[in-house]
């Protein structure tokens, strides 16, 4: 799945990058995973070794891609970026691990989006650094070992569930990355406006913050309609015009989008209230349970919206109030 707020050409995606910090210094927030992190990087470097293996966890857009580039920055090491979607057989996977050169980190996005075939070759592979290919069909059939150089391998998934235990077992540090409170995406949007060249006095930045989803890269996409709306109408930066910018693109007092409100309005006014199982509210939304799962339903939980139960999904007190729907409609159901 693709997070609804990822840039949308190249040049955003260029201007994304460019904005990535290269070093845990650098990397706001998320304090104790940096930490964690520093050590197990510090310790491969004293033993002239490649780091172990990392797996992160966590909604969309909250670093993963970008720790494991500092993971190979801070080692300095070469990076491969691959993902689970992409490697649809154990061949793939082959082709990807025996090209590696030693002490190379490989990046997997959406690691538990990978076939089958490669996640039992990967455990093999992330353990003694040594694949079986198969040869031939049948009773004809064999194996041949190859010996692969040495790799750290940093997996990231939005839903560390879905990995199999043996998958799991065989990261030797795994991460939640959690959502950032709205100071630390002030300094994350603070740095990313010195870069950009906007300049936004400290209310306005809160404001953007604020109304981020915890999330920085939507923090930094916000930031980014807001240097264009400046550019195009003027105004200089004020809450006002923070405001004027935020409305424009839909995006509400809470930094609520257009899909978090369908999902909260279908789950409210059409369910009253719940419980609804996640597919049919995926269905009356028009969106994939995935996106669903992954995107929308982790902050609106966060932030005391939505339950979840062994019968479904339900609102809670504050949705109705958000939307400005009666709390006593869901007695009525
Ligand atoms: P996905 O899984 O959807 O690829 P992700 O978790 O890998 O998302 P990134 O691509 O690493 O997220 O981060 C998104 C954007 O947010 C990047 O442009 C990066 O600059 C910025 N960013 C993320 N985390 C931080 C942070 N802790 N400090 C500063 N900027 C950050």
């Amino acid at each position: 799945i693709r997070d609804a707020d990822e840039p949308v050409d190249d040049t955003e995606l260029a201007i994304e990058g460019a904005l990535r910090p290269t070093s845990l210094a650098e990397f706001v927030g998320q304090q104790k995973v940096r930490g964690q992190l520093q050590l197990l990087l510090d310790a491969a470097r004293i033993q002239q070794r490649p780091a172990d293996h990392i797996l992160l966890s966590g909604p969309p857009g909250l670093g993963k891609t970008t720790l494991a580039m500092i993971v190979a920055h801070e080692s300095g090491r070469p990076l491969r970026l691959s993902s689970g979607p992409a490697i649809q057989h154990a061949g793939d996977l082959a082709a990807l691990l025996s090209s590696l050169t030693s002490g190379e980190v490989l990046f997997i996005d959406e690691v538990h989006r990978m076939a089958r075939s490669a996640e039992e070759m990967l455990y093999l592979a992330m353990e003694d650094f040594r694949i079986d290919i198969m040869v031939g069909k049948g009773a004809g059939a064999t194996s041949i070992p190859l010996d692969l150089a040495p790799f750290t391998l940093v997996g990231a998934t939005t839903r560390s569930g879905l990995l199999p235990n043996p998958l799991r077992d065989r990261f030797g540090f795994t991460a939640h990355l959690e959502y950032y409170e709205p100071e630390e995406l002030e300094r994350v949007i603070e740095r990313s406006a010195i870069m950009l060249g906007v300049d936004l006095p400290r209310p306005s930045r809160a404001e953007i913050a604020r109304r981020s989803r915890g999330t920085p890269r939507i923090a930094n996409r916000l930031l980014r309609r807001v240097r264009d709306f400046i550019i195009v109408r003027g105004g200089d930066g004020d809450t006002a015009t923070v405001d004027a910018a935020l409305d424009l693109y839909d995006v509400d007092s809470i930094g609520l989008d257009r899909l978090d409100r369908a999902v909260l309005d279908a789950l409210v006014r059409r369910f009253r209230g719940g419980p609804v199982g996640l597919s049919t509210l995926a269905v009356a939304v028009g969106e994939e349970p995935e996106t669903i799962e992954s995107v929308v339903e982790p902050y609106l939980v966060r932030i005391g919206f939505m339950g979840r139960t062994p019968r479904g999904r339900i609102a809670m007190p504050e949705a109705y109030a958000h939307l400005g729907v009666a709390h006593a409609e869901s007695a009525l159901r």
